[in-house]
C-alpha cells in the first residue's frame, strides 16, 4: 500500500488531508514524496516557528536529547526551570504551569480562574464566559468554551459553566453579569480559527476594565497568536492591557509538543500541591527547544514580523479577487471571491501551502521566513486571486 492508503485504512478519520505525502523540508521550503517543492505558509498551522529544521532550534533539542529526555515532575530540571524565567522576564508573568498543548493549556487557565474565584466569592462562582465565534481546543471542556455550536453537536453534555457572548457588544457581558457570577473571562485576541478576526482595541479595553473592576480572572488564549505570531511576543500587548492568566502552545515549541499557563499575581498562588499536573509537561527536550525560539525574539526580530505582515496587506488589500485582508503581523485571513478550498487547491498546484479559517485563506508562515521567498509565494497567491 502506499502511504497515503496506508493512513487511510489505519489513521482515523478526522482530518481531511490533502493529497499531498510531505517527506522533509528546510526552513520555509518542504518537499513532498515526487520531490515537488513548496513554499510553506501554514508553518504546520503556527507551529514551526522557525520553520524546517531550523538549525539553532534542532542543535537545541539534539543536545537536550542526548543528555536527558523526560525526568517527570518528580525532579528538578534545567530546560523547565529556565523556561519558566525567560516567559515570565519577557512578559512580567510570575509563574509558568507546562503541559503538551492548547487545549491543556486553556484547561489549566479555566482551573486557576475557577478555583480563584470560588473561594473568594463561594461555589456559585463558576461560571466562564468566551466569546462567539471563538476557539478554545477539542477537549470536552474547551468544547464547551469553544463559542462555536457546528463543534458541540453529538458530544453532549459538555462540561456545564460555559457561557459565551457575542464579540464587540461590551453590554451583553455587562447583563450576563447582573444574574450570572462569573469567574473568568476567556477571549483571543484575534480569533484565528474563526476566520482570523481582530478584536478591536476599544472591546478589549473594555473587558479589561470590567474584568479588573469586579475582580473576575481576565484569561487571554494565545495559543495561535502568541510566540511572536502578531509581531508582538503575545498579541495583548498590541492592546496594551495586563491579562491575568495566558495559555500558549503551538509555537512555543518550535515543532515539539508544549503548552504553557502564564499567570500574573495573585493567581500565581491559587494552584497549589496536587491541585493539576501532566506527565509530559515541561519536558526538557520541548523546553530546550523552546528557550532556543524564544530567545532569538527580540524587538528586532518581531519588528520584522510586523514589517512582514504589513507587505502581505499592501500587496493583497484590493488586489482582484480579494474581497477583504484581516489579522496582524505574520498572522493573515485572506477573503476571496472564489471558495478558500478552490485557491488552496490550486496553491498546492503552484508549490504554495496555505491554511483556511471558515471562509477565509489563513496564513501563517514561519515568523524568519526569508523575504525573497515571502514574495515569490504572495506573487503565486496573487496570481490564483486573480484567476
Ligand atoms: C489551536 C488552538 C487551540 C487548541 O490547541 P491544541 O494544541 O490543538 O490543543 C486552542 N486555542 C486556540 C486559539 C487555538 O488556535
Amino acid at each position: 500500500m502506499s502511504i497515503t492508503e496506508l493512513d487511510k485504512a489505519y489513521v482515523a478519520g478526522t482530518y481531511k488531508r490533502f493529497p499531498v505525502e510531505l517527506t522533509s523540508g528546510k526552513g520555509s521550503l518542504v518537499f513532498d514524496s515526487d520531490g515537488k517543492r513548496y513554499i510553506d505558509l501554514g508553518s504546520g498551522i503556527g507551529v514551526t516557528a522557525f520553520g524546517i529544521a531550523d538549525d539553532i532550534w534542532k542543535d537545541a533539542v539534539t543536545r537536550q536529547l542526548g543528555t536527558l529526555q523526560h525526568t517527570s515532575n518528580l525532579y528538578y530540571t534545567e530546560p523547565c526551570a529556565r523556561l519558566a524565567e525567560m516567559l515570565c522576564q519577557r512578559t512580567g508573568m510570575s509563574k509558568v504551569f507546562f503541559s503538551n498543548s492548547g487545549a491543556e493549556a486553556n484547561e489549566c487557565a479555566i482551573k486557576i480562574a475557577r478555583k480563584y474565584s470560588q473561594d473568594r466569592k463561594g461555589p456559585d462562582c463558576s461560571t466562564i464566559v468566551t466569546l462567539k465565534n471563538s476557539f478554545h481546543g477539542r477537549t470536552l471542556t474547551t468544547l464547551a468554551a469553544t463559542g462555536q455550536d457546528a463543534f458541540h453537536r453529538l458530544f453532549q453534555p459538555l462540561t456545564p459553566g460555559f457561557v459565551s457572548v457575542t464579540p464587540e457588544h461590551i453590554d451583553e457581558l455587562y447583563a450576563l453579569a447582573e444574574a450570572t457570577p462569573i469567574a473568568g473571562v476567556m477571549i483571543e485576541c484575534v480569533q484565528g480559527e474563526g476566520g482570523v478576526v481582530p478584536l478591536s482595541r476599544e472591546y478589549v479595553e473594555a473587558l479589561a476594565a470590567f474584568t479588573s473592576e469586579r475582580d473576575i480572572p481576565l484569561i487571554v488564549d494565545e495559543v495561535q497568536t502568541g510566540n511572536g505570531r502578531t509581531g508582538a511576543l503575545y498579541a495583548y500587548m498590541n492592546y496594551g492591557i495586563t491579562p491575568d492568566i495566558v495559555s500558549t502552545a503551538k509555537g512555543l515549541g518550535g515543532g515539539l509538543p508544549l503548552g504553557a499557563t502564564m499567570m500574573a499575581e495573585p493567581f500565581a498562588g491559587v494552584l497549589g500541591y496536587g491541585d493539576h499536573g501532566s506527565t509530559f509537561g515541561g519536558n526538557p527536550v520541548s523546553s530546550a527547544g523552546a528557550l532556543s525560539i524564544l530567545g532569538r525574539m527580540d524587538q528586532a526580530f518581531l519588528d520584522e514580523v510586523k514589517a512582514k505582515g504589513d507587505y502581505i496587506f499592501e500587496r493583497l488589500t484590493g488586489a482582484k479577487g480579494v474581497e477583504s485582508v484581516t489579522g496582524m503581523g505574520l498572522m493573515i485571513g485572506i477573503k476571496p471571491t472564489k471558495p478558500a478550498a478552490e485557491i488552496i487547491s490550486r496553491g498546492i498546484e503552484k508549490g504554495i501551502l496555505c491554511l483556511s479559517a471558515k471562509e477565509k485563506v489563513r496564513l501563517l508562515p514561519a515568523l524568519n521566513i526569508p523575504m525573497g521567498l515571502l514574495t515569490e509565494a504572495i506573487e503565486i497567491l496573487a496570481g490564483i486571486l486573480s484567476e
